[in-house]
């Protein structure tokens, strides 16, 4: 059986979930979100009181980490060694958090099988920085979803406003704009569009204009491929 993979990369605060857990749910393909692996990977680090930057003790750390993307009732859970911080990771400190473990090498070689494995188990819709470049580079499709920085920053805002958390625009603006540089700056696959990636940039678009977009490319390169 073959199976089909979808890629989707992009910048931090393009609406790249949201769209992929949309259309991923339309299609019947399951949605993988690999910002929360990351994600709880930077929560395990903060509760240990490890900085970000120390590679040798997040190295260290590993071992002892197991992380799983469990479904209850089609909703993404994610457990770190057992424990649901789906709802813990998400908060700007830990996406801080994320985006510096994420450029350690030892963390990126620890879930990179993980996340390949979960693509030979099933039709798959990925969202993450290096799925098409690194992790499923022969993925059949691929889309780099993105949108201007103050477009990123607006939506952040409003999302994490709209949970009660205590932000500024100001801030949600130098998270988003300092998040870039870090993911796009690291030596070990950084951000950057796959030389066979859709690029969809959604700063003009409403939510269900970007989820049919993306619906549309892969309907159309899922033809290409089939040769029809
Ligand atoms: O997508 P999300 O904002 O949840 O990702 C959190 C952080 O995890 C990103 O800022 C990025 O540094 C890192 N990440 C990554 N590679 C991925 C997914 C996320 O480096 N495939």
């Amino acid at each position: 059986m073959n199976y089909i993979s979808v890629a989707i990369d992009g910048p931090s605060g393009a609406g790249k979930s949201t769209v992929a857990r949309a259309a991923a749910a339309r299609l019947g393909y399951v949605y993988v979100d690999t910002g929360a692996m990351y994600r709880a990977i930077g929560l395990a680090a903060c509760r240990k009181g490890i900085a970000g930057e120390d590679a040798d003790s997040i190295a260290a750390m590993l071992p002892a980490i197991d992380i799983r993307l469990v479904y209850q009732g089609g909703t993404q859970h994610i457990l770190l060694n057992g424990e649901d911080v789906s709802d813990a990771i998400r908060t700007p400190e830990i996406a801080r958090y994320a985006s510096k473990v994420s450029a350690v090498p030892a963390v990126r070689q620890f879930l990179l099988e993980t996340q390949r494995d979960m693509a030979k188990n099933g039709n798959i819709l990925m969202d993450g920085r290096d799925i098409g470049t690194v992790i499923l580079p022969d993925a059949p499709v691929k889309i780099f979803l993105t949108a201007s920085v103050e477009t990123r920053a607006a939506r952040r805002y409003l999302e994490l406003a709209g949970k009660g958390q205590q932000v500024t625009r100001e801030g949600v603006l130098r998270d988003v704009v300092e998040r870039d540089r870090q993911d796009m700056s690291r030596a070990v696959a950084p951000l950057r569009q796959a030389a066979d990636a859709v690029l969809l940039d959604t700063s003009e678009m409403t939510l269900e204009e970007s989820i049919k977009a993306v619906l549309a490319i892969i309907q159309k390169k899922t033809e290409e491929n089939r040769g029809v």
